[in-house]
């Protein structure tokens, strides 16, 4: 690292709640040096000491589903605009806790999808702020009758050779896949990119419960918002829903914002999936923008009332504009407890593409932190021990600070 001496400040968050999130610690210090965790202790700080008050530490929220935000989509004509918008869209959510990332694509042409996935390893080699952790290819390997606001004409049937120029696109970028494991071709694709350490994410799909749970036995181990864009959990056709809610193998994402799953529903399938049940925002490139008209990819959207529904078809939604934060309130509003709330946004989905330096708060992890307010309000966002958002001005002066 060619960073200069002192942006990476040494530094003591003092709490009295602090969840890892596997436990909840009192009055614990928090020990940052050279942007990881030193220690986590009662009483043993380093550097200056930021005593939060009463005040909530937990890990930095891990979105692994997530399309624009700031005004920017993932999908771009080159990889130096992927790459920017990349940047403006970790801007955007950095804000509201989102420490790392896995920008995700919608369908698109296999040129534009080399070329986003060329980006996304671009910005991916930035030091300063969220971390870039690879890219999320949802589609074009979709079901045509659960598309939903994904473009009907990119999507085709799953191919080895596609699969080997997006690889070849910029190796080791690939970091996720949803598909829909009912395709001709499909489960070639998952067992050849499972092989290849990618997570494979059942979604967009028509799938029953028998071709799930052959997709799960290939490799997939992941389902793509859970409920939308599949079937429903039927008691006698229980799909690719009931497939993957009872598979142990298989970590669920669901977009935890009240309009795509209903609260009763985010607290079943917590309940159902204890430490398996991941939140995503899903979110499109008004986030963090006013209410209004914007598109998807190429698609038209409107943004009204924090739902984005497509603008031919107002039915249909098409994406979000949830924020992590956001997403772990409704969670609570559910019912969900907040220890469970914060694994679904951290180490769940941290854990599920391998990330182990994120998603918790240990000696020896990245020191990306969030602290809230006792309202689950964001009080402050740390990436890899930098200040990156200080709403309620606790660090103010602090070396490293970056706005
Ligand atoms: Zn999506």
């Amino acid at each position: 690292m060619s960073d200069a001496p002192g942006r990476y400040p040494t530094l003591t968050l003092r709490a009295r709640r602090v969840l890892t999130p596997d436990v909840e610690l009192e009055t614990t210090d928090i020990a940052i040096v050279e942007g990881r965790i030193a220690s986590v202790a009662a009483a043993r700080p380093a550097g200056r000491v930021v005593d939060l008050g009463d005040r909530i530490v937990v890990p930095g929220f891990v979105d692994l589903h997530v399309h624009g935000g700031g005004g920017a989509q993932v999908n771009a004509g080159s990889p130096a605009e992927v790459a920017a918008a990349v940047r403006t869209i970790a801007a955007a959510h950095v804000r509201h806790g989102t420490t790392a990332l896995v920008p995700t694509t919608v369908s698109d042409s296999r040129e534009r999808l080399v070329t986003a996935v060329r980006g996304i390893a671009a910005a991916r080699d930035d030091a300063d702020g969220p971390t870039v952790l690879g890219a999320h290819l949802e589609g074009p390997w979709l079901s045509p009758q659960h598309a939903g606001a994904q473009d009907p004409s990119a999507l085709r049937p799953p191919s080895l050779g596609e699969f080997a120029d997006l690889q070849a696109a910029a190796p080791g970028t690939v970091r996720m896949i949803t598909l829909a494991p009912e395709l001709r071709g499909a489960l070639d694709v998952v067992r050849a990119a499972a092989a290849a350490g990618i997570v494979v994410s059942v979604g967009h799909t028509d799938a029953d419960v028998d071709t799930a749970r052959a997709a799960a036995d290939a490799g997939a181990t992941h389902a793509t918002h859970l409920f939308n864009a599949m079937p429903p959990l039927h008691h006698r056709a229980p799909g690719a829903a009931g497939a993957v809610l009872t598979d142990s193998r298989v970590t669920v994402e669901v977009v935890a914002d009240g309009h795509h799953v209903h609260p009763a529903v985010l607290a079943l399938v917590a309940a159902a999936a204890p430490g398996r049940f991941v939140a995503v925002t899903d979110a499109m490139a008004a986030t963090g923008l006013p209410a209004g008209d914007y598109h998807l990819g190429n698609r038209a959207v409107r943004v009204a009332g924090g739902r984005v529904t497509l603008l031919d078809a107002p039915d249909t939604l098409a994406g979000s504009v949830l924020t992590m934060d956001a997403a772990v309130r409704t969670l609570v509003g559910a019912g969900v407890p907040l220890a469970a709330a914060v694994a679904a946004a951290t180490r769940t989905p941290a854990d599920a593409i391998g990330a182990c330096a994120k998603g918790r708060i240990a000696a020896g992890t990245d020191a990306d932190l969030v602290v809230l307010e006792p309202d689950l309000t964001i009080a402050a966002v740390l990436t890899r021990g930098r200040v990156a958002h200080d709403p309620a001005g606790l660090f103010r002066g602090e070396t490293g600070q970056t706005g």
